[in-house]
């Protein structure tokens, strides 16, 4: 929903530039079927324009991850993409960050780089503005496109150079305390992944070059991800949403609830345990798709740039910190990766660029277009998100688009049911097709 009209578009005037052709230098199908359903358009290595069906479902994904990351506390902030090398020379990353980093110069000669991350700038910026035991706790975080100059960009959107991330940064006095923050994102993230339809598996992971001791990535299964896994299947089938979460209360026995069945990338797998701690009739062996990554590091970046606070007796202490990334640019290919068939996208309700489609089986005749027109614009004045398919194109090809774009509900009007005063309803992901009145699709979609 929302208060201008771009939720309800005319397929005619709508710029969605779709394609029967299937792209030769695609290896994988969300990379296929995002150049195919006119998502993305590449405009070098790794850099993607996103065109505005892909446009709508990075805005969904990220405004899922949003609520989740505020109903969790953290507080939203933005931070500049370009940093000052100085900040990084700090930390000692400058140099270990190697040629993923993007390194600039600016007119006066002072070295910049495209941000790849952010613990340095947050750190900084928490150093040159607290002081105190009582403004701790705080988790910060923005979402901001950032660069990494990967040896092999692929995939598409999945391992791009340029990409948008969320990353949270959590400030706290004591590790314990520290610990809470981390179980809350934990929780915030096993939330923002289910809303969106997928099951993302948090698994113990090594914490590479952030550093630290504690660290989970969320991991959704496809066999075209670049992770090989090792889990539970009790994991797979556990219900995040089951109850509401209450982030006042101690979240240590929901985590370990998670955390307490095997699951690891290949990085951490001990085929020992794997078979000590799980049946044979469960253990699964996968691949999947990083999707989010926390680590907890303590003083790491506090202790060098200075994030601390004076105690009530007057004592000063490095903060201890965590952050916490979710890649909202890969997440809209991991979805399609997870969701998808011979035919095109299956978008979840939560993150469709648009929930229901129109297809005008006869454009321009009468009765149909008429038909068409009045639930469109019902639709729109309910502030459903709809795409009509008013283009004099044939019928076939109308269909193709739509199991193409993945729109979660269709209505396929035609000469034959405008007659018997029947609309045709079909659900994408199911296949199944009924027919109703025009009140009775309402109530199927649940609007008055
Ligand atoms: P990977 O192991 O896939 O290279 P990473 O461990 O280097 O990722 P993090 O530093 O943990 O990545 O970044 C947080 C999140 O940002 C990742 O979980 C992932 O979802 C996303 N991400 C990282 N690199 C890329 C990339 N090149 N393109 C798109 N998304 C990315
Ligand atoms: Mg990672």
């Amino acid at each position: 929903m929302s208060d201008d009209n771009s939720h309800a578009v005319r397929r005619s005037q709508f710029f969605l530039p779709t394609t029967k052709e299937t792209p030769s230098d695609a290896q994988i199908a969300s990379h296929r079927l995002m150049l195919r359903a006119g998502m993305v358009r590449q405009s070098s290595a790794g850099i993607y324009s996103w065109l505005p069906l892909g446009f709508r479902v990075l805005r969904k994904i990220e405004k899922i991850v949003r609520e989740e990351q505020n109903l969790a506390g953290a507080q939203e902030l933005l931070m500049p993409t370009i940093q000052s090398a100085d900040l990084w020379r700090a930390s000692g990353r400058y140099e270990d960050y190697g040629k993923e980093m993007l390194r600039i110069s600016d007119r006066h000669d002072r070295e910049m780089l495209y941000g790849p991350t952010n613990e340095e700038l947050i750190t900084e910026i928490f150093a040159g503005t607290l002081r105190s035991y009582r403004d701790v706790p705080k988790t910060l975080y923005h979402i901001q496109w950032k660069f990494r100059d990967e040896v092999r960009p692929r995939f598409g959107v999945m391992r791009g150079r340029e990409f948008y991330m969320k990353d949270a940064y959590s400030f706290d006095l004591t590790s314990e305390l520290g610990r809470v923050s981390y179980n809350k994102m934990f929780i915030a993230y096993l939330r923002t992944f289910a809303r969106m339809g997928i099951n993302a598996i948090p698994m113990r992971a090594d914490t590479g070059p952030i550093g630290g001791e504690l660290s989970h990535e969320f991991i959704i299964l496809a066999d075209t991800g670049e992770s090989e896994i090792f889990c539970d299947q009790d994991l797979i089938d556990m219900d995040v949403m089951a109850s509401e979460v209450d982030y006042a209360v101690d979240l240590q026995p929901i985590v370990d609830k998670w955390t307490g069945l095997y699951a690891a990338t290949d990085e951490m797998h001990d085929e020992k345990k794997f078979e000590a701690n799980v049946p044979e009739g469960k253990r699964v062996c996968a691949r999947g798709i990083e999707v989010g990554h926390i680590f907890f590091f303590g003083t790491k970046y506090s202790e060098k740039l200075g994030a601390k606070v004076n105690l009530q007796n007057g004592d000063e202490r490095a903060v201890q910190m965590g952050s916490y990334g979710i890649g909202v640019s890969r997440l809209v290919g991991g979805i399609i990766e997870a969701s998808h068939d011979e035919e095109g996208i299956i978008w979840p309700e939560s993150v469709a660029p648009f929930r229901v489609g129109i297809i005008n089986l006869r454009q321009g005749d009468n009765a149909c277009d008429q038909s068409c027109n009045d639930l469109f614009i019902k639709l729109a004045e309910q502030g459903v998100e709809v795409i009509y398919d008013d283009r004099s194109e044939r019928a076939g090809g109308k269909f193709a688009d739509m199991e193409l774009t993945g729109i979660p509900y269709q209505v396929i009007i035609g000469p034959k049911g405008v007659e018997k005063g029947v609309l045709e309803f079909k659900n994408r992901k199911t296949g199944e097709r009924e027919e109703f009145s025009s009140d009775a699709l309402f109530s199927r979609l649940g609007i008055n």
